[in-house]
């Protein structure tokens, strides 16, 4: 971690920027490469870990603005194999002005465009980019791949990681590199399952539905929110879906190899764990304070579960 510090930022060049939403969707999401040879971030990040962006200027006060981090979208071997070109998924924050304070006036409503992500949306081939990084020590695949089996939760952007660890699970590093000799596809089931609000946001659904297609191990299941299911069902969550459909879960959940993984929306983590609580697949995956323990997880609150209720060993949890 922190091979370059933020405050001391290092220029990578965007090697490729892309679109990475799957049809005409009201959100602008992109599949950024940066190429980071020749700094000390070449060949140093994991899949799962996140790098810093410090975009260019001063913030309102005149101070130089501060690093935003963005989840590694590649595996560790980078989108080139050789550890040289990383990427991320960034969405441009762009929104009408809401108040974040009471200093705040309730009555500007002007458009909000988000600093870094818009910077780095903005950005097109042999660009400079101040990069920083890498961070995060959890939320990695384990040194075994093939101890475990997974399951991969996300919501919007938080498929960043996963398109990196199913990418070095099945699908690995492009041949004639070094790092293809020493890969080989994992032997163990996985499924990711994908929430968006639209079929048009799903992010790199076509590599997703390929690998599925490829590999019988991977299961890929979209979900989506805002639109009515094939059956006629109403949108649904991540958890609605796993829960609707548990026997196709149920034998993975109960298996004490398997891992679970959750990246997304802060908040996505409630309705997972009661979803796990109710259905008594909890154990080894949640640790439920005494003060919870025999009482009706339908009835915990989101304040109780978001301080009485965590992630084992077994379930890592990257959400804001
Ligand atoms: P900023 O200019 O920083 O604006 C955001 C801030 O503005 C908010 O904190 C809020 O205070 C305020 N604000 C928000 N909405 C409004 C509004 N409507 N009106 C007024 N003020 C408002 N993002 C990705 O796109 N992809 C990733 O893979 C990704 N990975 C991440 C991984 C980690 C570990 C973390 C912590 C964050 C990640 N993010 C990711 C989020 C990213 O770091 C930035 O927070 C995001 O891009 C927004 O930054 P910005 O500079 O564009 O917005
Ligand atoms: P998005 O495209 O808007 O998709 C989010 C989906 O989740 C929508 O379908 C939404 O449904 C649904 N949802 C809302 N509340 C939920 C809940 N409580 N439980 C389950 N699903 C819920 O997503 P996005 O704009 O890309 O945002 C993704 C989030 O992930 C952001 O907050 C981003 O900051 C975060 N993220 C985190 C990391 C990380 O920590 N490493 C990395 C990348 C992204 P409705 O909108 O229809 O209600």
């Amino acid at each position: 971690m922190h091979a370059v510090l933020p405050t001391a930022p290092v220029t990578g060049r965007v090697a490729e920027s892309t679109l990475c939403t799957k049809g005409k969707s009201a959100s602008y999401v992109r599949h950024v490469s940066v190429d980071v040879s020749g700094t000390p971030l070449e060949g140093k990040w994991l899949a799962g870990q996140s790098f810093g962006v410090v975009p260019p200027g001063t913030d309102a006060n005149g101070k130089p603005h501060k690093v935003r981090l963005y989840s590694i979208a590649s595996p560790s071997y980078g989108e080139d194999g050789h550890g040289k070109v990383l990427a991320t998924t960034c969405k441009r924050l762009l929104a009408e002005r809401e108040p974040q304070s009471e200093k705040d006036d309730p009555s500007d409503h002007r458009l909000f465009a988000g600093v870094c992500s818009n910077h780095v949306c903005d950005l097109r081939a042999g660009d400079p980019i101040a990069v920083a990084g890498p961070n995060g020590k959890r939320f990695l695949l384990p040194s075994d791949r093939d101890a475990h089996d997974y399951l991969f939760l996300a919501t919007g952007t938080g498929v960043a990681p996963f398109r990196g660890f199913v990418h070095e699970l099945f699908v690995g590093p492009p041949e004639g590199t070094p790092a293809r000799a020493a890969w080989k596809p994992t032997r163990s089931k996985v499924h990711l399952v994908m929430g968006t609000p639209y079929t048009s946001d799903l992010l790199y659904d076509g590599f997703f539905r390929q690998v599925a297609k490829d590999h019988p191990d991977f299961g890929y299941h979209p979900v989506i929110s805002r639109e009515l299911r094939p059956d006629g069902g109403k949108g649904e969550y991540v958890h609605h879906y796993v829960d609707r459909t548990l026997p196709q879960f149920e034998g993975l959940l109960r298996s004490d190899r398997t891992l679970i993984y959750v990246c997304g929306l802060a908040g996505m983590q409630v309705g997972i764990f009661q979803t796990l609580a109710q259905r008594g697949l909890h154990a080894g995956y949640l640790d439920i304070h005494a003060e919870l323990a025999g009482t009706d997880p339908k009835s915990w609150t989101t304040e109780q579960i978001k301080r009485r209720v965590h992630g084992t060993r077994r379930c890592m949890l990257e959400v804001y």
